[in-house]
């Protein structure tokens, strides 16, 4: 493994993820075993401290039966069978040593003021742990009354419960590297197997950056956050495809578009070359390059004005305007075109309509549903307009008594650059529609449509106040 692969895998998630999965189990399961091993080691001086009681209770007896002499030779029988483990001593109750067994092993233990204190304020039983400097080991010892002037002492060593209790320790600090060894293992299987998803999305991110678009992945029925991870990822893709094959189509559209002005353009200009015109003929040659210029510089404009319309909703204005009289002054602007074609513009509104919105754009939605309705009419057709408020909407309506729009090409209508197969005697260039939705989308909006072929067309905005 090279330095950089060893830092990519010590940076990954997995190998994160088994690192604290592993602290985590070794650190909990070190906590249960100190906690086992304290109370075991309660237990341990619990017992001690019993069998110094036992026996002090068996001295008192004696002593209270047989008397002191009875007891200094059980004293003497009982240091010589326990060896040197135990040590015994008889008080007096000023702390003078009576009798002592057994002392060598524990060296000059001091007779304890504040036991003989304790046993003054009538305790049965005072316990003590020493400390045997230089014989490195403790004591356990007891102080208790076995009559009114005489103390009972008795010390054990506790070597042997430090030595088995030295042996858990051990093994815990023993058994901290297993321990570790076995969660990282754990750990490291749990991340891969929960990880195993994300890797396969990232499989196929790679594929698709390597060209294979209509690649997806793989809903199987894993876990819930891998699945909507693969479900998003999916439906993400989904729509990059439509917008790409979008762009193609739209790139196909504005080429054949552009071409056909071009191509009319380059032919007038071999026609000027060629020189055999009159002044008249030059001057139509120049009107009809200015026209195809026009529509050229139209189907831009109109472009940018999509473009800023879907991404600058933000930079969009938002000034009160009264939507009757825009659409008064578009009727007005329209008027003439419509006598020319003899299409009467009806308006049914009322007195006013404020809105909040942009005004230029909400001229040029109404404008373009307004030229659509004319110039797709028949001659002596009706376009009707109406406003009204409802709830908690505007609805503008713009209905015509034209040619009509196909059930099977109604869903296109709004792309960009699409035109009906029998409108294509108009001039136009397929864009107003694509801008009218963009207009309405970008305030919150809806534009519908209903037609039927050669009765006429319904246009229905409604727009949010
Ligand atoms: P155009 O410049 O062709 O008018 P639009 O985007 O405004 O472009 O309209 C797209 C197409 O929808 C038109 O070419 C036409 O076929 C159809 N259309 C739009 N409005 C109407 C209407 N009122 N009546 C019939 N067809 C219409």
């Amino acid at each position: 493994m090279s330095l950089k692969q060893l830092h990519n895998h010590r940076n990954s998630l997995s190998f994160r993820l088994t690192m604290w999965y592993a602290l985590i189990f070794t650190l909990t399961s070190l906590l249960a075993l100190f906690i086992f091993y304290y109370h075991i080691s309660r237990i341990t001086m619990g017992n001690t401290d019993n069998e110094l009681k036992e026996e002090l209770d068996e001295f008192y007896s004696l002593m209270q039966i047989d008397g002191v002499d009875q007891v200094t030779m059980e004293i003497v029988l009982e240091s010589e069978s326990e060896g040197k483990g135990v040590f015994f001593r008889l008080l007096s109750t000023d702390g003078r040593v009576l009798k002592a067994l057994n002392m060598g092993a524990y060296g000059d233990v001091a007779v304890s003021d504040a036991a003989l204190e304790a046993l003054d304020r009538n305790e049965k039983y005072v316990f003590e742990t020493v400390a045997l400097a230089g014989k490195g080991f403790n004591a356990r010892v007891i102080y208790g009354a076995i009559s009114p002037t005489i103390i009972f002492n008795m010390g054990l060593s506790l070597d042997d419960n430090y030595k088995y209790l030295a042996v858990f320790r051990n093994l815990i600090f023993l058994l901290m590297i297993p321990l570790f060894l076995i969660a990282a293992f754990i750990g490291w299987f749990l991340a891969r197997h929960a990880l195993k998803g994300v890797e396969e999305v990232t499989q196929t991110a790679i594929e698709i950056s390597r060209g294979s678009i209509d690649k997806r992945v793989e809903v199987k029925k894993r876990h819930f956050e891998i699945d909507r991870l693969a479900n998003t990822f999916n439906t993400m893709l989904d729509r990059i495809q439509t917008l790409i094959v979008g762009m193609r189509e739209m790139n196909d559209n504005v080429a054949h578009d552009l071409r056909s002005p071009l191509t009319r353009i380059r032919g007038i200009a071999e026609m000027t070359l060629v020189g055999n015109g009159s002044m008249e003929d030059y001057a139509e040659m120049a009107a009809n390059t200015i026209e195809e210029c026009d529509k050229l510089i139209e189907i831009i404009n109109t472009m940018m004005d999509i473009t800023e319309t879907e991404s600058g909703v933000s930079r969009m204005k938002s000034e009160p305007l009264d939507i009757v009289e825009l659409i008064l002054s578009a009727c007005e602007l329209f008027d003439p075109i419509a006598r020319e074609k003899d299409v009467r513009l009806v308006t049914e509104l009322p007195d006013r309509l404020p809105i909040v919105g942009d005004r230029s754009k909400m001229q040029r939605l109404v404008t373009n549903l307004l030229e659509n309705a004319i110039k797709y009419n028949k001659q002596g057709g009706t376009v009707t307009i109406s406003a009204t408020r409802e709830n908690q909407s505007v609805n503008i309506r713009v209905e015509d008594t034209g040619v009509g729009i196909p059930e099977e090409e109604l869903p296109h209508i709004f792309e960009r650059f699409y035109r009906c197969d029998r409108s294509r005697s108009q001039d136009g260039i397929g864009l107003g529609l694509s801008l009218a939705k963009a207009i309405v989308n970008a305030f919150g909006g809806e534009i519908r449509v209903q037609s039927v072929v050669n009765q006429g067309s319904l246009f229905t905005v409604s727009l949010p106040v």
